[in-house]
C-alpha cells in the first residue's frame, strides 16, 4: 500500500515532528492554512473517520487525549480548531485519517 502518511510515520519521508506517542504522530502541515497548522495521525493506517469502528475507536480516543497536550506544546492557549476531512465531498486528499489542528490566530467563523 502506497500511503504518504504511513511513509512519514516510518520516517521514509521527512516531516516537522511536533509530538509522538504509542498511538499517534503529529507534524507540521506542509501547506499551512493558519499561523499554526499541525496534523495528527494514527500510527496504524485507518482511511478516514468513516472507517472508525469499535476496535479502532480506542486509538481515536488516545488521539483525542493527545490533542490537548499538542495544543499546549503549540501554545494554543486562546483556542484552536480540530478538523477532519472525509472522502470526496469532504475534500480529503490524503487517505490516511488525520486531524488538522489549526490556530495561533482567530480563525474564520465559517465552517465550509
Ligand atoms: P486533507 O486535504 O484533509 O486530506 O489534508 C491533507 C493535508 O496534508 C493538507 O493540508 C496538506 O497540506 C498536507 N500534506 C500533504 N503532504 C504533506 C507532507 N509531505 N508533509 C506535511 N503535510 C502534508
Ligand atoms: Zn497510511
Amino acid at each position: 500500500m502506497d500511503c504518504l502518511f504511513c511513509a512519514i510515520i516510518k520516517g521514509e519521508i521527512p516531516s516537522g515532528k511536533i509530538y509522538e506517542d504509542e498511538y499517534c504522530y503529529c507534524f507540521k502541515d506542509i501547506n499551512p492554512q493558519a499561523k499554526v497548522h499541525a496534523l495528527v495521525v494514527p500510527k496504524v493506517h485507518i482511511t478516514s473517520v468513516d472507517a472508525i469502528d469499535e476496535q479502532s475507536s480506542v486509538i481515536i480516543s488516545k488521539i483525542f487525549e493527545a490533542i490537548p497536550k499538542i495544543a499546549r506544546l503549540l501554545s494554543l492557549k486562546d483556542g484552536y480548531r480540530v478538523v477532519s476531512n472525509i472522502g470526496d465531498h469532504g475534500c480529503q486528499s490524503v487517505k490516511h485519517l488525520h486531524f488538522h489542528i489549526l490556530g495561533g490566530e482567530r480563525l474564520s467563523d465559517k465552517m465550509a
